[in-house]
């Protein structure tokens, strides 16, 4: 525990990220900071071990907001595409329309199932880290194409901070980065097939 006192510490400027603007984030950084020893969280050198062993659940976290995210992209739109009227009909009369929504409900409907098993694994303390990476990847993945079909179906209002979908479009951007990137989840999926 770093008492932010602590002479060598400091806080950077705050970040300006694509979303996700209600979180501040800025860089801190620790200049040869003397840390006392009964501040010591743990036992020394175990710090990386410890963070590693909370990674799959901070994987299934993302994951469900990931579904959860695509579940309401999906709801905004719906929403939308009855309210919206275009060339004199509701944009939801058209049959692309209809089509892009059903290929979306079953995008989430999936979303659902993966969540749902990785949730009763964790349960069960059984949630490998091959299967949390897989489950982040994919609903991770899934949610973006979900939620930009979905902010498509709002024409140019989607692209406007005003309508809940362009703000869910910026804010779910950095779930295939952080909390370790798409290409980092598959190469744990692909070690735990012995690739
Ligand atoms: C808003 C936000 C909040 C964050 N919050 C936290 C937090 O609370 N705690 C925390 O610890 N971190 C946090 N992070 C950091 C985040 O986890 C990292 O940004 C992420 O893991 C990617 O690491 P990197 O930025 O160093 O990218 P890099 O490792 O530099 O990756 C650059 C590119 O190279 C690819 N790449 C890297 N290695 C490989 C490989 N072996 N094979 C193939 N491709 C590869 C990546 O996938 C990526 O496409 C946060 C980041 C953001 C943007």
């Amino acid at each position: 525990m770093v008492d932010t006192k602590s002479e060598g510490y400091a806080v950077g400027r705050k970040l300006e990220k694509l979303g996700l603007k209600t979180s501040d984030t800025a860089e801190l950084s620790f200049t040869d900071v003397k840390v006392p020893v009964e501040d010591l969280l743990g036992e020394e050198g175990k710090a990386f071990g410890y963070l590693a062993h909370n990674l799959p659940q901070e994987r299934l976290g993302i994951a469900v907001g990931a579904y959860a995210q695509a579940a309401a992209a999906v709801r905004f739109a719906t929403e939308y595409v009855r309210d919206r009227t275009v060339f004199g009909q509701p944009v939801a009369s058209f049959q692309n329309t209809k089509f892009v929504l059903a290929d979306c409900k079953s995008e989430v409907d999936a979303m659902q199932a993966v969540v749902d098993r990785a949730l009763d694994a964790h349960d069960a303390g059984e949630l490998t880290a091959a299967d949390a990476a897989s489950a982040k990847l994919f609903t991770t993945e899934r949610a973006a194409v979900v939620i930009d079909r979905c902010l498509q179906l709002h024409g140019g209002y989607g692209y406007m901070m005003e309508y809940p979908i362009a703000r869910l479009y910026a804010d779910t951007r950095v779930n295939r980065i952080y909390g370790g990137t798409s290409e980092v989840m598959r190469s744990i999926v692909a070690k735990s097939m012995g690739l």
